[in-house]
Parts: C-alpha cells; sequence; structure tokens
C-alpha cells in the first residue's frame, strides 16, 4: 500500500464527521472522502434543528435507542464543541379526539424508550409557557432542545481534524475494489475525482447515496424512498414571538406534519411537509407547497405572517423501505465477515442529527472489534481532547467585550454583514478555517453573514473582497458546488 490510511470514510455530513471524530479517540490513520467543497452539504444542513427526545420511534430499534442516548448526552457533547444549543422542550399539540388518541399512544412509547418528563397539559398551561402556541391541549416535552446542525457538524470535524483526521473535499468515490498485494495484504482501493485512495477499512457515510456505496462494498442495495420536505426561514422579529417548538400531533405513523421551529439564533423555521420525491437532491421549493406550510404553519404558530420570510429550502429524508410494502424501516449499522474491514451505514434519516453520536460509538466499536479479532491491536490516542474551542461572535458579546475586542484587533470594528452584526475579524477567521473550505456557503455557515434579512445582497461582495485579500483569485470563488462559480472574469481593467 502506497500511502497507508486505516479508515477511509466516505462521506463528510454529521454522521461522517461523527464517525471521524470518535476514530480520532484512537491512534489510527483516517481520511474522510467528501464529494463536495465543505462539510453539511447534504441533508446535514436541510433539517429542523431539533434534538428530538425519542418517543416516536418503536422501542428497541436504533432510531429509539441512539434518539434518546444522544439526547440525554448533548449537554456535554455542545458544552465540549461550543455548539449553539438550547434545551427548549417541545408542544406536540393537538385539537381532535383523533389527535389526543395518537398522542397519549406516542407518549406510552416515549415512556417506553425512557423519555423522562413527557405530560399532557391543557389550552391555559399551552399559553403560559407560550402565548403564540396553537393547540387545544398539548404533550409537553421537557427533553426536547434546538441546534445548529451545521455548527454541530462543523465543530465534529474540525475537532477530528485537530485530533489527527485528514479531510479531502472534491472527492467523488466511483469505485472501490478489494486487492490484495505482493506481500499478502488485503485493502480497498477507493476511486475517486481526486485520484485513487487505498484504505484498510472503509465506513460508509453517504446518505442519500450510501445504497450505492453499500453495493460497491458488496452489502445489497438497499431500497429507499425519499421524503422530501420544505421550510419556511422567518426573520428574527418572529423569533421574538416563539419561544417552544411547536409540533402538531403525529399521525398514524409516528409522522409529523408542518410544525413551527424557533433557532438557536433567533429565527424560527416553519415545515418541514412531507411528499415522495424521486429527484435525488430535489431541493427546490414549489408555490403550492409554501402555501401550504403558510396555512398549517398558522396553526402551530399564531402570529405567521408573509412578511416574516426571508428565505425558504428543502430537505429529503431518505428512509429504508420494503420494497414490497412500503413499510419504514429502522437505520442499517452492519459489519460483516463476507465484506471484511467495512462498516456500513444506510438510511439514517431523521433523527440523524440527534442519533450522529451514538451511531459514531457503534460503529467504531465494530472497528475496533473487527481489528481486534484479526489480532491488531487499536492503541488509544493518548492526546485525544474532546473540545473544540469557537471564538464567541460579536453579536452575542457585552459592549464591554466589544470595545475589548476592538482594542485588540481593530478588525472588530468593522461590520461586514450588517444584518447579523458579522465582523470582518470573524469573516477572517472563517476563511482561515481549519479545514481550509473557501466556499461564501462555508464562510456563511460559520460565521452567519448572508444569513440575515438581505441574504447577502449587502456583504456578499465585500466578502469576496476579503477572500481575494487571503490569496483567492474571484474566479475561483464558489458560492457551495464544485462548479458554483460567482465570477467569470473582470468587466473593466
Ligand atoms: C427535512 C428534514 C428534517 C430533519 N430534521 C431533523 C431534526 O430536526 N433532528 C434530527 O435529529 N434529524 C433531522 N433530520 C435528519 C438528519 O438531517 C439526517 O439524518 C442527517 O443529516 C444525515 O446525515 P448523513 O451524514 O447521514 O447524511 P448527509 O448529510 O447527506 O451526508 C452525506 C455526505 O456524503 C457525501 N457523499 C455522498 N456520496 C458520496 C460519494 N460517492 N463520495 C463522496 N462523498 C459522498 C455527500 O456529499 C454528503 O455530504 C432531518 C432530515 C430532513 C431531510
Amino acid at each position: 500500500m502506497a500511502d497507508f490510511i486505516d479508515v477511509a470514510v466516505i462521506g463528510a455530513g454529521v454522521v461522517g464527521c461523527a464517525v471521524a471524530r470518535e476514530l480520532s479517540r484512537f491512534r489510527v490513520r483516517v481520511l474522510v472522502l467528501e464529494k463536495e467543497l465543505d462539510v453539511a452539504t447534504g441533508n446535514s444542513s436541510r433539517n429542523t434543528g431539533m434534538l428530538h427526545a425519542g418517543f416516536t420511534y418503536k422501542p428497541g430499534t436504533l432510531k429509539a435507542e441512539c434518539a434518546v442516548e444522544g439526547n440525554q448526552e448533548f449537554d456535554q457533547v455542545a458544552r465540549e464543541l461550543c455548539v449553539p444549543f438550547k434545551r427548549t422542550g417541545k408542544l406536540v399539540v393537538g385539537f381532535t379526539d383523533k389527535d389526543r388518541e395518537n398522542i397519549l399512544k406516542y407518549k406510552e412509547i416515549g415512556e417506553k424508550n425512557g423519555v423522562k418528563g413527557l405530560r399532557m397539559i391543557d389550552k391555559e398551561e399551552i399559553a403560559a409557557i407560550d402565548k403564540n402556541a396553537g393547540g387545544e391541549f398539548a404533550m409537553y416535552v421537557p427533553s426536547s432542545g434546538i441546534l445548529d446542525p451545521m455548527q454541530y457538524t462543523i465543530a465534529l470535524a474540525e475537532n477530528a481534524a485537530m485530533n489527527g483526521v485528514s479531510f479531502v473535499f472534491g472527492s467523488l468515490v466511483t469505485a472501490i475494489s478489494r486487492v490484495t498485494d505482493e506481500e499478502g495484504q488485503s485493502f480497498y482501493r477507493l476511486t475517486t475525482s481526486s485520484g485513487d485512495y487505498e484504505a484498510r477499512w472503509v465506513i460508509n457515510c453517504a446518505g442519500m447515496y450510501a445504497p450505492e456505496i453499500s453495493e460497491m462494498l458488496g452489502y445489497p442495495k438497499y431500497y429507499q424512498r425519499g421524503f422530501k420536505g420544505e421550510y419556511y426561514v422567518l426573520d428574527k422579529k418572529a423569533g421574538l414571538s416563539l419561544s417552544i417548538p411547536v409540533y402538531p400531533a403525529p399521525n398514524d405513523k409516528g409522522g409529523f406534519s408542518t410544525h413551527a421551529t424557533p433557532t438557536v439564533d433567533g429565527n424560527v423555521l416553519v415545515g418541514p411537509d412531507s411528499y415522495i420525491t424521486e429527484g435525488r437532491e430535489d431541493y427546490a421549493n414549489t408555490l403550492a407547497h409554501m402555501n401550504g406550510l403558510f396555512a398549517d404553519g398558522s396553526k402551530m404558530f399564531k402570529d405567521m405572517r408573509r412578511e416574516y420570510f426571508i428565505r425558504n429550502f428543502a430537505g429529503i429524508r431518505w428512509k429504508n423501505c420494503d420494497p414490497e410494502t412500503g413499510e419504514v424501516k429502522d437505520f442499517i449499522l452492519e459489519a460483516s465477515d463476507s465484506h471484511p474491514c467495512t462498516v456500513n451505514l444506510v438510511g439514517i434519516e431523521s433523527p440523524g442529527i440527534t442519533c450522529a453520536l451514538p451511531l459514531a460509538r457503534r460503529a467504531v466499536s465494530l472497528f475496533v472489534k473487527g481489528e481486534e479479532a484479526s489480532g491488531r491491536e487499536v492503541p488509544e490516542n493518548k492526546s485525544f481532547n474532546p473540545c473544540r474551542e469557537r471564538p464567541k461572535r460579536f453579536y452575542e458579546m457585552t459592549l464591554e467585550e466589544k470595545e475589548e475586542a476592538i482594542r485588540k484587533d481593530p478588525d472588530y470594528g468593522q461590520i461586514v454583514c450588517r444584518c447579523e452584526n458579522v465582523t470582518k475579524a470573524e469573516i477572517l477567521a472563517a476563511i482561515r478555517n481549519p479545514l481550509n473550505v473557501h466556499t461564501l456557503t462555508g464562510i456563511k455557515n460559520r460565521t452567519r453573514a448572508q444569513m440575515g434579512r438581505c441574504q447577502g445582497g449587502y456583504c456578499m461582495t465585500r466578502i469576496t473582497e476579503l477572500l481575494e485579500e487571503e490569496g483567492i483569485t474571484p474566479e475561483d470563488i464558489r458560492y457551495q458546488k464544485a462548479d458554483g462559480y460567482i465570477f467569470t472574469g473582470k468587466v473593466r481593467p
């Protein structure tokens, strides 16, 4: 083997980055291969950012087990990784007898799964918790919370990188073959758009493309169906009138339709709805669904107004399904002697953000067991540091802290994004990020610049100037995708 890699992780969504971080607790050489130019460009950035409690998943499933575990440990995880997180609780509200029946059914399931503190409340108590929450009655879920899923994925990746993991972006895995060299050593050769890599182990974390990678590794090409959901993002004025996520009663299959969720930064997300799509990356928003969101969202959030809309987006939950009946199945997490040195994760749909670290620990324990079974030691990484720091954002600082920051670094005195109050110092820190990502969405997800009311209308050109000052020529700047160029050349000398 030319360039020795112990484990190749395919995919840098929240699951791949969590796996990479957990692998970095050991002294093994890990490479994450990601087809896009940054982490969290797939469904890990196209979701609600709820830390789910675990009351809708069938007892005994991986979904239930990992959701409850992931929920209970998240205060510590958020502290270690500096991830914006609030344990807000959640209201699951109902209007009809059928809603009450379903809520009570899922309350019982939640209790079986170990979700603590679930209780039914009446309309008066709903109003006391939040006057803008809809519903005639509700189940109060104290352990639910909200987090920033992009920041979480970035934090996992940065923590993995500081503990020794390497990331290669723009690297689409197109084929995998098992090779045995002259000395009888077997390994995998991964053919990618950025060249070939050789690794002893492969862990499949490819999200919606996991069935294809699964097949390349010799596992079945599992059958998935895409449940698309569209969203509205409401500006921070709406965030002032909603303090807690409000979900409608689950349907008979445990699914929710449109909900209203405050974000950690003070916006409100309305959505997602849910409908089947065939398009793998079909993230378009559609008028019919946006109108549906307005009608359904208004039942959850009484202060819903059209003037609050600042953006929309969509995500797709790729669920493992029975090809005959369409029945939704559990996450797949497996290793097999017939496909040595592989761990296969397929169908990690919702609640994949909540479950990422518990799933990663289970995946890494399959790797360790496999190594030990073949007589290899897996030494601990004694210098592993679970903590990743993130400098305080300017808008989070007190007046005194702001004055001190500007005194030490005058770049804190220059506001680049007016909507979100992001300074030149923060943009420069984001451009110099440890993963060496230079897309505009990379800077957006790291700083919130371009996320405000004007959606980058004011600051985007200033950010591109700063990128140029840092040595990135405008013609090389991409919005998000490898072919997402913004500039074609100078129009004036
Ligand atoms: C609408 C919606 C709402 C949701 N809400 C929540 C929620 O509130 N709470 C919660 O816990 N979960 C939620 N989820 C679920 C959660 O977002 C996903 O489970 C999670 O993001 C999946 O992460 P992943 O890493 O498996 O996949 P992804 O984020 O899709 O990452 C997979 C990565 O693999 C890369 N890749 C794919 N193929 C290749 C290849 N051949 N070579 C190289 N790279 C490749 C992709 O580019 C991608 O970056 C929601 C999901 C959706 C869609």
